[in-house]
């Protein structure tokens, strides 16, 4: 019998599954989609028209995508790795890639792990019942309904921080047509800290309508080197760093992820950790896809990849790079070859700059 599932053995079943964390919230309508409207309206959203299109409006309700739905079971599962972290690494020749983005694609995992969950339900139950499987691509506000499971409480940096485990860990919801008893959302513990403020190198951490913190992608690094199709304002490129592939600033500097734990899971061992911008500049588009096409790089594409490495490069302060940059300066996407000049640019003028000689530009 259905009834007879309890929230405690659902959740339960949810960390013999492999999660790390597991609650449950109600399936009513999302109390903060006014925030989430809000910050569409604004424009905050830059162009990623999965979260400003007809699929926005979805996430106003879940019932939207699960007819009859009575509870949500939120997991999180760990990612962090023995790694340091973007603030110490302190190697001008390496890239950035982002922590989550170091090992398989997280979408698979999520749904390979609630789908098991699902199952494991149905056998505790003894009978089918309809449920719905959401990982970060299915239209609901999925940090929402994690805070109200009691996984955490979402931070100034908008990432959902637990206060055993930090921020380093993916989310995935379980749609269920199943009367469960709710968990209570923890206390906000930000209190009057402000380091991922400070420490973000854009200013994309600003004020929203209703007082608190948001982001705002068109000045996210992740937003830019993920997201982003076609040319990245010049403007913003010296902010940008090493990052070729999202940024972890605003929680490396978080210090509810000082001690942050590890994950043992296989599939997010780290394949690439800060690699050699050259030998990413020189990888062919099957090189790219052969090392990225599994894990949540691929996402970038490859002209966008090289755009962004363009980019480090020119931040790097490298005179070494100016033959790599050379061959991405003469790629027929203006996309790859314009800021690989501006790139060059930079690169020339601090040589000069380093050598005390007064910059000539034509
Ligand atoms: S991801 Fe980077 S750029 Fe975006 S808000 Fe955080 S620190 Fe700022
Ligand atoms: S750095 Fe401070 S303000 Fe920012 S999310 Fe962490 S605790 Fe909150």
């Amino acid at each position: 019998m259905l009834q007879n599932l309890t929230a405690a053995a659902v959740k339960k079943i949810a960390l013999a599954c492999g999660f790390d964390l597991a609650g449950i919230a109600g399936a009513s309508p999302a109390e903060d989609y006014g925030r989430y409207h809000a910050w569409v309206q604004a424009g905050a959203a830059g162009e990623m028209r999965y979260l400003t299109d007809r699929r926005g409006e979805l996430r106003q309700d879940p019932a939207n995508l699960l007819p009859g739905v009575k509870s949500i079971l939120c997991v999180g599962k760990l990612y962090n790795s023995p790694y340091p972290y973007s603030t110490a690494l302190s190697d001008a020749e390496r890239g950035w890639i982002s922590r989550y983005a170091w090992g398989e694609d997280y979408h698979d995992t999520l749904r390979e792990g609630l789908s098991r969950v699902a199952k494991e339900l149905e056998r505790a139950a003894g009978e089918s019942f309809e449920h719905r499987i959401c990982v970060d691509t299915a239209p609901i506000l999925e940090r929402s309904y994690a805070r109200l499971a009691g996984l955490g409480w979402i931070g100034k940096n908008t990432c959902l921080i637990n206060q055993q485990k930090g921020s380093w860990f993916f989310l995935g919801e379980l749609l269920l047509n199943l009367e469960l008893q709710p968990d209570s959302p923890p206390p906000d513990r930000c209190g009057k800290c402000r380091r991922c403020i400070d420490a973000c190198p854009t200013t994309a951490i600003v004020p929203s309508s209703n007082g608190d913190w948001t982001i705002d992608s068109r000045l996210c690094i992740s937003y830019f080197t993920i997201e982003k199709r076609g040319a990245i304002p010049a403007e913003h490129h010296s902010s940008m760093g090493k990052n070729v592939f999202g940024c972890d600033i605003c929680q490396d500097v978080c210090p509810w992820n000082g001690r942050a734990p590890r994950t043992e899971a296989a599939a997010f061992q780290p394949r690439e950790f800060a690699p050699p911008l050259d030998r990413l500049a020189a990888m062919t588009e099957d090189e790219f896809r052969s090392v990225f096409r599994t894990t949540p790089v691929w996402r970038a594409k490859y002209a966008g990849f090289l755009r962004n490495i363009a980019i480090a490069m020119g931040n790097s302060r490298e005179p070494k790079f100016l033959l790599a940059l050379g061959k991405l300066a003469r790629d027929s996407r203006p996309e790859v070859s314009e800021p690989a000049r501006l790139a060059i640019r930079k690169l020339q003028d601090g040589a000069v700059a380093d050598a005390g000689l007064p910059t000539m530009r034509a």
